[in-house]
């Protein structure tokens, strides 16, 4: 028996748990993760829950690099996972946050078109957000967009009042306090290097904190491990090519408006979505302090670095000018850059998250969540609650929906 202890400085919760095996082990710690230890340790509170995470704290990759928008699930497409848990983890967020206090703000989004073709995408979007099942939507006039945005520049809108913001951190914050509570043991700086499957088990090595190689088994394994997870899976033996589980990570840079600048604008803004759904146009966020977000912008990149190059500033501006024609270059500060975790290849259709219990391959047991990219704050609690109900139903195959 050797002991696995979670260290984490930044964690109030110093615990030492000698043990070899758990009922369920989650690798990842970010809003997707934590989302699912919480879930389950509230499902069944008798199943030991240990949560695996590389980095010394909760959400340092992609859960703390993103524009923390609540989406309203206008563009995906009918009955993908993405539109139906953005829908229904919207839902559920609101009521998260207002039951425990994370702060958030529905501050509605203008989906803005000045051309006749931009106004034609307007009214497609608008009947997709409906078969959605997002039945807030109106379209304004330009009159209308003038009442609610005085300053910014638009012949036509889709209004969303729904949308908002959430604060992530404070989100993941109470996530893993809700695990904690119910002695989910969040390992941090705790690393998973190797998986073996054992006739219904898995057996997880890891690399502990202290540099130390050890294993652990389990009767469930979630792999939540973002931008990770492709290679997780290999770790299974599961030929990610084959599977359509490689993932290409996608660049987006963030630019800051200066504040003076910033307080001319009073809801999030978007253009019409690029046509290729790399991301959603460069756009403009409101954040809960007041601050305004330009981006983030959209390009596959072969490594892994979150700087910002300052040169895009040019690109920045020469998408946004057109509909907040008071920006100057000047007002432009780079911000911070974050990566997403996509299974779309450069060039490729857009894809859907892939949810999978892997029985069909003999990995009983084995919870596969890919390409959990952008709507997956939104949807966290509802991607949470569809691994509760396939560990709840027992090891029967789920359906996956591919786009
Ligand atoms: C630029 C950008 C903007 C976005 N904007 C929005 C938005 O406005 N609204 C929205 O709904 N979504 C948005 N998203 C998407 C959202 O941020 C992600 O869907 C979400 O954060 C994914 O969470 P996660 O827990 O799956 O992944 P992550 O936050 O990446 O967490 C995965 C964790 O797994 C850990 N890990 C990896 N490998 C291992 C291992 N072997 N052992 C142990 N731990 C491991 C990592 O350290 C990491 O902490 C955006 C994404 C990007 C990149």
């Amino acid at each position: 028996m050797y002991k696995l202890t979670n260290n984490a400085q930044t964690t109030t919760h110093i615990i030492s748990w000698n043990m070899d095996t758990a009922d369920i082990v989650v690798i990842g710690a970010g809003v997707v993760g934590l989302a699912v230890a919480a879930e389950l340790a509230g499902r069944f509170p008798t199943r030991s829950i240990v949560v695996l995470e590389r980095n010394a704290k909760f959400g340092q990759e992609t859960s703390s690099r993103n524009s923390e928008v609540i989406h309203a699930g206008i563009y995906y497409p009918p009955k993908s996972l993405k539109a139906r848990l953005c829908v229904e983890g919207k839902r559920l967020l609101y009521e998260f946050c207002s039951k425990w206090q994370v702060p958030c703000k529905r501050f509605g989004k203008l989906i803005v078109a000045n051309t006749r073709t931009e106004v034609a995408t307007l009214e497609s979007l608008l009947i997709r957000g409906k078969e959605n099942g997002v039945d807030d939507l109106q379209l304004f006039s330009r009159t209308q967009v003038a009442c609610r945005e005085p300053d910014i520049q638009a012949e036509a809108a889709i209004y969303s009042p729904s949308t908002g913001i959430v604060d992530t951190h404070r989100l993941m914050a109470r996530l893993e306090w809700l695990a904690q509570e119910k002695k989910v043991l969040c390992a941090y700086l705790h690393e998973a290097t190797g998986i073996e499957h054992q006739g219904n088990s898995s057996i997880v090595q890891y690399l502990g904190p202290g540099k130390e190689h050890n294993s652990l088994k389990t009767t469930w394994l979630i792999n939540s491990a973002g931008l990770a997870s492709d290679h997780v899976a290999s770790l299974m033996d599961i030929d990610i090519d084959q599977a359509g589980y490689r993932l290409h990570p996608c660049k987006g840079e963030y630019f800051n408006l200066s504040s003076a600048k910033s307080k001319r604008i009073s809801h999030l803004i978007y253009p019409p979505p690029y046509k290729d759904l790399r991301g959603l146009g460069i756009h403009v966020t409101k954040m809960l302090d007041g601050r305004v977000k330009l981006g983030p912008n959209a390009f596959y990149i072969d490594e892994l670095d979150y700087t910002v190059d300052v040169l895009h500033a040019e690109e920045f501006y020469a998408n946004i000018k057109e509909y907040l024609p008071f920006v100057e270059p000047h007002d432009l500060q780079p911000d911070t850059a974050g990566i997403r975790p996509k299974l779309q290849a450069p060039g490729a259709p857009i894809h859907d998250f892939i949810v999978r219990h892997e029985s069909e391959r003999g990995l009983h047991g084995v919870i596969n969540l890919i390409g959990i990219e952008s709507p997956g704050l939104t949807a966290c609690l509802s991607l949470a609650k569809m691994v509760g109900d396939i560990i709840e139903q027992g090891k029967q195959e789920k359906v996956v929906r591919y786009l």
